[in-house]
């Protein structure tokens, strides 16, 4: 691994075509990965600006923030002899005529595919007092070593934690600082956490899940101010309250790294527009993972999807064709349909998953409400398009293979096909504004 050497050419070795991987994490990785698997020939180079090789990040906000893992898990671990992987070093510019990319420090890499894997920078909050200390963002894993430190000192001095953002990796962060005593406030400007992935029943389970576990769960609030003398100490909200505070976490959301691409004159509209096979714009030059805007049939959208598995999966289809071009390995055949998306998350003792899209559901179909788990499933015009399983991972594995076979599954199956779902009582109406 190279973390000072410049490099002018890529990797040397002189067999097949170059590819050029920039980014490090989890599409580069799946990439990289994928690439071994067909024994790809050619040279590989992958430039992060990370200090670190790919790793995994869901157990940033999870294991690795409650302190139970304390190692990174790598994604793709070592170098092998045709490549050069190269950390601490960013991609700054590029030239799709001359198809060269230049880093910042100067040293310039020609490729004959280049994948940009580039993800995504947390929104930074615009309020005064952002810029004072313990106030978090969490996307890589120094990130998480900081925050990780600002909630063991909340557990110390008693003080609480303020998540800003009531989303995933907000929410997966109150779970982990009230498993450590922390008091915890969540403050969610809109009238629902998790508004852009959520429907609303499933929405007001997960916040009743919170708010039985002690969290003060504050919808329709934003913070007005941060204020503190080095260190934050109290926050301003909407309704005049003043909360004070130890420490400050802001998941807000992330805006996708388009500049380079941007630079090399591809198509970017909410992420780097990119075909089934990830081809951008420009046909030498891919795009995977949160970075990348894909047409996507269950959600009747193009758009970014920001999921490890859309990130893996975008990754290795990328790879898969770069390598078939390069004629290593075969393209395989074009699935007719696409699966359904895809994550996970986990808080407390319970396990979610998202299957589909369920925020383009006309009803929704439930098991009864009950502290252990529940499951919805979500339909449009009487077909099933997405499904939530909170501590059911059996039927949304179930589910995800039956979809991914035949994604236009009629109501009336969901019980002939021998899933089991316990469905009980229909939902009526449009769940999602
Ligand atoms: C804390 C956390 C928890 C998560 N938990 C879950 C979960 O439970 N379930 C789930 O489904 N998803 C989860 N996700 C989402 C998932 O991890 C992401 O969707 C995935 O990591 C996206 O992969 P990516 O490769 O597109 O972007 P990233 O993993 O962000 O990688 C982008 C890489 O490119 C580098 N880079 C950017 N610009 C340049 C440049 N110009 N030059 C060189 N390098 C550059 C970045 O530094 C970074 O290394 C989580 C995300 C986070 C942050």
């Amino acid at each position: 691994m190279s973390t000072t050497t410049p490099i002018s050419c890529g990797a040397t070795h002189s067999d097949g075509r170059r590819v050029v991987i920039v980014g490090g994490g989890q599409a580069a990785g799946a990439a990289l990965k994928r690439l071994r698997q067909l024994d790809y020939p050619g040279p590989i180079t992958l430039v992060s600006d990370e200090a670190q090789l790919p790793y995994e990040r869901p157990p940033l906000s999870k294991e690795y923030l409650r302190g139970v893992e304390r190692d990174l898990r790598w994604i793709a671990p070592g170098e092998r002899l045709n490549e050069q992987l190269t950390i601490n070093r960013a991609a700054v510019a590029g030239d799709a005529g001359a198809r060269t990319i230049t880093c910042d420090d100067g040293t310039q890499l020609p490729y004959d595919f280049l994948l940009l894997a580039t993800g995504g920078t947390p929104r930074r909050l615009a309020t005064p007092g952002a810029e004072l200390d313990n106030v978090h963002c969490l996307r890589r894993a120094n990130d998480a070593v900081a925050l990780r430190q600002s909630i063991e000192k909340c557990a110390q001095a008693r003080q609480r934690l303020l998540v800003i953002g009531g989303s995933w990796i907000g929410l997966e962060v109150a779970a982990g600082a009230r498993e450590a005593g922390v008091e915890v406030t969540v403050v969610e400007q809109e009238e629902q956490l998790c508004g852009r992935t959520l429907p609303a029943s499933a929405a007001r389970w997960l916040q009743a899940l919170h708010v039985s576990r002690g969290v003060d769960v504050r919808l329709g609030t934003s913070v007005v101010s941060l204020d503190g003398n080095r260190e934050v100490r109290s926050a301003r909200l909407s309704n005049g309250a003043l909360l004070p505070v130890g420490a400050v976490i802001a998941g807000i959301g992330i805006a996708p790294n388009t500049l380079l691409a941007q630079r090399l004159g591809v198509l970017v509209r909410s992420g780097i527009v990119v075909d089934r096979h990830c081809r951008s714009s420009i046909p030498e030059i891919y795009a995977a993972g949160d970075v990348a805007e894909q047409a996507c049939s269950w959600h009747e959208n193009s758009l970014r999807i920001e999921t490890w598995e859309n990130a893996n999966r975008q990754g290795e289809t990328a790879a898969t064709h770069i390598a078939g071009l390069a004629g290593i390995g075969t393209h395989p055949p074009v699935p007719d349909h696409e699966p359904p998306p895809w994550f996970w998350s986990d808080q407390y003792d319970m396990n979610l998953q998202v299957l589909g899209a369920p925020t383009c559901c006309d009803a929704v179909l439930a098991s009864p409400s009950s502290e252990s788990g529940r499951l919805f499933v979500h339909l449009r015009g009487g077909l099933v398009v997405g499904a939530i399983g909170i501590n059911r991972p059996r039927e949304i594995r179930r589910l995800r293979k039956q979809l991914t076979e035949r994604p236009n599954l009629p109501r009336s199956e969901l019980l002939q096909q021998g899933l089991g779902l316990p469905l009980v009582f229909p939902l009526k109406g449009k769940e999602h504004a």
